[in-house]
């Protein structure tokens, strides 16, 4: 399944906060041998989410949104996709139960735009909030999915997880494994200094399909990614064990400053 992206809030646009949401998904779907070709940044505006939605669609299975499932006016990407899907808009009664006892134990009543937030697509699954008000929603409709998260981290991050059981990992039938060793760069001991040496050393493991060997340029080295991908973590590691061994040999255990699972 190939899943994108979309990282919803102006905040976001305007360079006020950095986009570690996007980071933390993409990172736990690569290790979950989940394609992800594009991510995109959108703002709290409709028609343009709307639009985000067209052309991710016209290249992945799944979407994944993160931000705009509060209860401000500017929180819209819940009635987005319920319009996008053309659902019908029903109550979840488990959090509205949540949001009623959050709201009691504040002695407040329940606000219309607090209630809002307990809104969801008919038959879609809900993720209820256990570190926040918004509960987060998966849609499946038409071959087509959307996993909507709220933006903030402390409650995006356990949501996920909770999504992955429930849905995303039925959806890989692989996992990949990393191994990363770094480089030492020190020119006075012959020691590669960047990337194109690092590479003429590894000669034709860089040409490998699986496990792949590729090369990152950093500012105090280099970085040696070697990647397996399998049907199981066990099997990806017997994989990739004889590759990073090889790896290792090429460049000389002399340079290498750690070896790390990633
Ligand atoms: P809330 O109920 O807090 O309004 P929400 O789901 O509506 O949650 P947003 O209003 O879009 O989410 O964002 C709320 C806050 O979450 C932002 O101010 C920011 O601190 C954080 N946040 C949102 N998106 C991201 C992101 N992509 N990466 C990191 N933090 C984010
Ligand atoms: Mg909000």
């Amino acid at each position: 399944m190939v899943v994108e992206i979309i990282s919803v809030g102006t905040e976001l646009l305007m360079g006020s906060i950095l986009n570690t949401n996007a980071q933390h998904i993409a990172k736990k779907l690569a290790h979950m041998g989940l394609d992800a070709y594009y991510q995109t940044v959108v703002g709290d505006n409709p028609e343009r989410l709307r639009a985000a939605l067209d052309i991710a669609y016209t290249r992945a299975d799944c979407v994944i949104t993160t931000g705009g499932l509060g209860p401000t006016k500017d929180d819209l990407t819940k009635e987005m996709l319920i319009s996008y899907f053309d659902c019908t808009p029903v109550e979840d009664p488990e959090a509205l139960r949540r949001l009623e006892t959050r709201a009691a134990k504040r002695g407040v009543p329940l606000s219309e735009s607090m209630r809002k937030q307990a809104t969801v697509p008919a038959g879609a699954i809900v993720l209820q909030n256990e570190n926040g008000t918004a509960p987060g929603v998966i849609i499946e409709h038409g071959g087509r999915a959307c996993i909507m998260l709220p933006g903030p981290p402390k409650e995006m991050k356990p949501m996920f997880e909770t999504a992955c059981d429930v849905f995303l990992r039925g959806k890989s039938d692989k996992v990949f494994v990393s191994m990363n060793v770094k480089l030492y760069t020190m020119a006075e001991k012959g020691l590669p200094v960047g990337e194109s040496p690092v590479a003429d050393r590894l000669g034709t493991l860089v040409d490998g399909q699986n496990p792949t060997v590729a090369t990152y340029a950093k500012e105090d080295g280099v970085l040696v990614r070697v990647t397996a991908a399998a049907p199981s973590t066990e099997e990806a590691r017997e994989l990739l064990a004889p590759i990073l061994a090889a790896t290792r040999e090429a460049i000389g255990d002399d340079y290498i400053r750690y070896v790390e699972e990633d």
